[in-house]
């Protein structure tokens, strides 16, 4: 999810930046035929104004010139004479700046028109200077038979002028449109290709990022399946290695023959019961067995049959005690037994039981077979050395007594 979310944003940003750029084209593009349309059109229009100035300023001073004869006065005032001459100014200003605008053919005209203009302005001085001297009817003569045809003149081409411009602003104005019209044209399609090449960059942003996803969580799932797969035979692994060293220990704390503890496991049991003496004052007793005239079993009836009288013998000592009692092999055809929580009184009971129990047991064709017993009780500030060698004495001394024999040893022997 996160990952497609970049994959828009980038997908997003860049599609903002074609957009803005694909704007500045159009609208840079837009701008430039839009001056150089205006360019045109400004043009046109001011070569049509300084034409009519030129139309307009030679009216007004043939005008000017008739209103002079029509007055009768003999000498012109100073504020005619400013109006001519600023006249003749205006009309050669109009002329100059209108010759850089126009064409070829436009320019020819401006030229004659020009040399025209010089000829009428030379027959008014003419009709001025008639009129100073008096002659008021010469100079309406040079006027009305000189000046104003060629006035006329000057203005029918003056006229024809402004109608050529005025059919090349037709042209340049159906320019401006056509442009204009093009421009429209070009900003739709740039609108259209931002729009379409919007979406495709978001269709193929999307696309890849949906690809990429799926990609990783695939790779995210073959993953997990190997981390779990490993995993599970990790754990296989170690719950064999678990179960080796349970047998492993098993076999370290039993006799082979018997399936009894061995005499190390009871070390073990009785160093364990003498640190829990020491803290709770629990107080634990040992029972140390010897079969009676065993090497007559052997002798009389082999060895195989010794293994299996002792095998026998454990199991009825197993079931004789309690569960939370500990029995083993101390050793050849001795056995010890660590009885846990018990009250000093009852260790004789439990050893007499044991000896019945065997005394009493059918042992196949040797038929009978006794026990002798060496029972003690650990003491106050007793070591369990001091507590094994106790529980010897007393079974050395039921085997002196003839055996079949349970012994309890004294507190100072
Ligand atoms: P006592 O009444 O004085 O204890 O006489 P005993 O014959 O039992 O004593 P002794 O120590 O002389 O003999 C013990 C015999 O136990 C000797 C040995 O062959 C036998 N024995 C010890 N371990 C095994 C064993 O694992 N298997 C067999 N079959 N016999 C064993
Ligand atoms: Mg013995
Ligand atoms: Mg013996």
């Amino acid at each position: 999810m996160h990952q497609q979310i970049r994959f828009f944003v980038n997908g997003f940003v860049i599609i903002l930046i074609i957009m803005i750029a694909l704007a500045l084209i159009a609208f840079q593009i837009n701008n430039n035929a839009d001056s150089s349309v205006n360019k045109a059109v400004t043009n046109q229009l001011e070569k049509i104004n300084l034409s009519q100035e030129l139309s307009a300023t030679s009216s007004k001073r043939t005008q000017l010139i008739q209103s002079f004869l029509l007055k009768k006065e003999n000498a012109l005032n100073d504020s005619d004479n400013q109006e001519l001459k600023k006249l003749d100014h205006d009309f050669k200003q109009a002329s100059e700046k209108l010759l850089p605008l126009l064409n070829a053919h436009e320019g020819e005209i401006l030229l004659n028109v020009n040399r025209l203009n010089k000829q009428i302005s030379d027959l008014n001085s003419q009709v001025l200077m008639l009129i100073e001297n008096g002659s008021h009817n010469d100079a309406s003569q040079v006027l009305l038979l000189e000046a104003l045809p060629e006035t006329d003149l000057l203005l029918l081409m003056i006229s024809n002028l402004i109608d050529l411009q005025r059919s090349n602003s037709k042209d340049v104005l159906s320019l401006a449109y056509q442009t204009s019209d093009d421009n429209r044209l070009r900003f739709v399609l740039y609108a259209v290709f931002s729009i379409l090449g919007c979406l495709l960059m978001a269709t193929l942003a999307v696309y890849f990022g949906n690809k990429m996803s799926g990609q990783l969580e695939e790779m995210n799932d073959y993953l997990e399946e190997k981390v779990s797969e490993r995993t599970e035979s990790l754990l296989d692994t170690q719950k064999e290695l678990l179960e080796d060293n349970n047998e492993l220990t098993r076999l370290a704390s039993t006799d082979p023959l018997t399936g009894l503890f061995n005499r190390t496991y009871m070390n073990d049991v009785l160093k364990r019961e003498y640190s829990r003496y020491q803290r709770y004052r629990q107080i634990f007793g040992i029972i140390i067995i010897d079969v009676d005239h065993f090497k007559q079993v052997n002798d009389s009836h082999g060895h195989d049959v010794g293994d299996l009288i002792l095998t026998q013998i454990a199991h009825q000592l197993k079931t004789a005690v309690r569960n939370s009692d500990f029995v083993g092999r101390w050793g050849g055809e001795e056995f010890l037994i660590c009885c846990t929580t018990i009250e000093t009184g009852d260790i004789e009971a439990i050893a007499e039981n044991i000896r019945i129990a065997i005394a009493e047991t059918e042992f196949g064709i040797i038929k009978k077979l006794t026990i002798s017993l060496g029972c003690a009780i650990i003491q106050p500030q007793e070591e369990i050395g001091s507590l094994i060698k106790r529980s010897d004495i007393a079974l050395y001394q039921a085997k002196n007594d003839g055996r079949n024999q349970t012994m309890v040893s004294a507190v100072n022997n």
